[in-house]
């Protein structure tokens, strides 16, 4: 089957790269994927499948049923491109202004198109079913938590994802059993004092110089409060107050992200922070206010479907081309809302080194597509044969 497979993505691949490119010069943000998802849609439709759209917004999810029933797998895709204005020169550059495929989701979807063809064909002589998930909004993490609460993941037994990565070369892949990205919240601070002519800082309580202290004191959460072997970032990335040279405003904003691989030291950081914000302000005669708004989980793969992947890449590309990731990523993932449903795992493509991702000159390497697609199917085939009961 090796070879069949492999002489059958040779045949996929020109149009894949074609799908690539059309998605990649077509790109649409966040919950605006109507074109991307009406494009999936016919796609699949062509391949004999009946999709089901509008899933959790403009998602679309197909079952590839076998010839008997088993177990089911699931494998995602995401679509939606970034605000970003294009600056790479390329020929399929997007042409819709201040919108860019600068996170490889153009090749995500068109690998899953080509893994929807060969996968229609393969099942027909197994048990056992493969969901394709074609996810919207990953970018603003609302788009994975939705499709479940529409029963996309109802009676898959695991869900397969794949994210291209540029620190692995092209081709190559990369896994990581347990935590291998952040779980990403986001916080508000209100300080509020009051405020006073700017030359009379005695009648005011002064929410800059409050703000400027929260600001210094968050620095020891990470460092002096957690444990140095447990990741964590925590980053006030906005500071705001006041509007002129001569006034002490009344209220002063803080606003950032944490990062943590586990939901145990996220709870910690939240509690550190209220205790911090809520000390600094007594102090200062002021008042504070944390919102601490709960973002996507961290990704934890399953060891078990980890090892598949292995094998499956193994297959691929060769065990020189198999990487095993000794250190998670800080970056966030909503695929992670996916992984609490079922156990499973999001592994890496390498797509070499050119611009970073989320970035006006990035472009997804073609050249990772087979690589991807192969991986892929390889994944979901030992899993449906594995899992079913032998007659
Ligand atoms: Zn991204
Ligand atoms: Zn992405």
């Amino acid at each position: 089957m090796s070879d069949q497979l492999k002489e059958r993505i040779r045949q996929l691949l020109p149009r894949t790269i074609e799908t690539r490119r059309h998605l990649h010069m077509h790109p649409e943000l966040s919950d605006h994927e109507s074109e991307t998802a009406a494009l999936v849609a016919r796609r699949l439709r062509e391949l004999g499948l009946e999709p089901r759209t509008g899933i959790g917004g403009h998602g679309v999810v197909a079952d590839i049923a076998g010839r008997a029933p088993g177990p089911t797998i699931a494998l995602r895709a995401d679509m939606d491109a970034l605000p970003i204005q294009e600056e790479t020169g390329l020929p399929y550059a997007s042409v819709n202004p201040g919108v860019m495929h600068a996170c490889g989701h153009d090749g995500h979807t068109a690998m899953m198109l080509a893994v929807a063809e060969i996968l229609s064909e393969e099942m027909r002589t197994r048990a056992g079913t493969v969901r394709l998930l074609f996810q919207p909004a990953e970018e603003t993490v609302g788009g994975a938590p939705r499709m479940i609460a529409d029963g996309a993941l109802k009676g898959v037994q695991t869900v397969i994802a794949l994210h291209g990565w540029r620190h692995l070369p092209v081709g190559h892949i990369g896994v990581m059993a347990g935590p291998s990205m952040a779980g990403a919240d986001v916080f508000d601070i209100t300080v509020r004092g009051h405020g006073a002519h700017a030359a009379y800082p005695h009648q005011s309580s002064d929410p800059i110089v409050t703000a400027a202290r929260i600001v210094t004191a968050l620095q020891t959460v990470v460092s002096r409060e957690m444990d140095p072997l447990d990741p964590a970032v925590l980053t006030v990335a906005r500071i705001s107050g006041g509007t002129a040279y001569n006034i002490i405003p009344d209220t002063a904003h803080l606003a950032g992200t944490v990062r943590t691989l586990s939901r145990d030291v996220a709870d910690r950081i939240e509690a550190a922070m209220r205790r911090i914000v809520e000390g600094e302000c007594v102090a200062a005669g002021a008042t504070g206010e944390v919102v601490y708004h709960r973002g996507s989980p961290p990704v934890v793969n399953d060891p078990a479907i980890v090892e598949l992947v292995r094998e499956a890449g193994v297959l691929s590309v060769g065990p020189d081309a198999v990487t095993d990731l000794l250190r998670p990523s800080m970056g966030a993932e909503d695929f992670a809302y996916m992984l609490r449903e079922a156990p499973g795992a999001m592994y890496r493509l390498g797509i070499g080194d050119g611009a970073p991702g989320h970035n006006a000159g990035f472009d997804f390497d073609d050249r990772a597509i087979p690589a991807g697609i192969e991986t892929l199917c390889r994944s979901a085939l030992l899993f449906v044969e594995r899992h079913s009961a032998r007659p």
